[in-house]
């Protein structure tokens, strides 16, 4: 236990992600990565001082997201944690049900997770901005930053590759920085934390997972892993080596404003805008 806390602490206090008068909103999905993070960070309001509160999406999927919300809020109650809840439908006028099936029957061909990803990522940075959060933590492990950090690979994605890290380079106008406390942590070492500490674990599995390439790639690295200890710290050092060398790149990078929504995005038209042109909605606000 002590050695998770001692390094999430150190992982704040070199990347230097937190100052005492912020205000960090956690992402808590009810996942086990979110709950540790939220467990964690509530030590560091009387350490450093910084206000925390956490925000739980519902995207809207039956039979699954229920038991993340029940968590979430054991987990607030029990923390003495502020906690909203807000919904894509509210968010957008659509659940990602309703998205999804609107999506197949105009034969759109992207997957559950892909809307998901996209309309969370948008939400969560407009309910910062709405809520006066200052940083958005949130769970990501040390599994899932070199998961992605291959998938930038493959993709030949060297933007952002540049852009990893357990905080951003650029802090552009608009976006609220979204820092990583747990990327150092395997997440193995989440699941014993979590456990340890008498948390539930979410036993349900979201009906959209399909496998993609992230499934082939944590496989791959968790037999390497398994082989060859050290092999994913050993990716997300090189991740973290290769920002460095990148860093004047993404600096140097303009960011646009999307012409349909005006939110700031690097492309003319955002992802957000993208998706609900595709489906044919428009797109309402929190
Ligand atoms: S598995 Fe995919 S669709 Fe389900 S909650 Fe996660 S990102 Fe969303």
């Amino acid at each position: 236990m002590r050695s998770v806390e001692r390094t999430v602490f150190k992982t704040i206090k070199r990347e230097r992600l937190f100052t005492p008068d912020d205000r960090i909103m956690i992402a808590l999905s009810g996942g086990k990565d979110s709950v540790v993070l939220a467990h964690v960070l509530s030590k560091i309001e009387k350490r450093y001082g910084a206000k925390l509160f956490a925000v739980t999406i519902d995207e809207g999927v039956r039979g699954y997201r229920e038991e993340g919300i029940r968590i979430a809020k054991d987990v607030t109650n029990k923390l003495e944690l502020e906690h909203f809840i807000f919904t894509f439908k509210e968010a957008y006028g659509y659940s990602l049900e309703e998205i999804y099936g609107m999506a197949r029957s105009k034969g759109i061909p992207l997957l559950g997770c892909s809307f998901c990803g996209i309309l969370r990522r948008r939400l969560l940075n407009d309910l910062a901005l709405k809520l006066g959060a200052t940083k958005v933590a949130t769970g990501h492990n040390l599994d899932d930053e070199a998961q992605t950090f291959l998938i930038n690979v493959f993709r030949g994605d060297i933007e952002r590759i540049g852009r990893a890290g357990a905080r951003p380079l650029v802090v552009r106008d608009g976006f609220i920085p979204r820092v990583k406390p747990l990327r150092y942590i395997p997440e193995k070492e989440i699941a014993v934390y979590v456990y340890a500490k008498g948390y539930n674990l979410y036993q349900n599995e979201c009906p959209y997972v399909r496998a993609s390439l992230r499934d082939e790639i944590r496989d791959l690295l968790n037999r390497l892993d398994a082989d060859h200890p050290g092999t994913k710290h050993s990716i997300v050092n090189v991740s973290d080596a290769l920002s460095k060398f990148l860093e004047e790149k993404i600096v140097a990078s303009k960011m646009e404003s999307c012409t349909l929504c005006g939110s700031p995005s690097s492309r003319k038209i955002c992802r957000t805008c993208e998706v609900f042109s595709l489906l044919g909605i428009r797109k309402t606000s929190v």
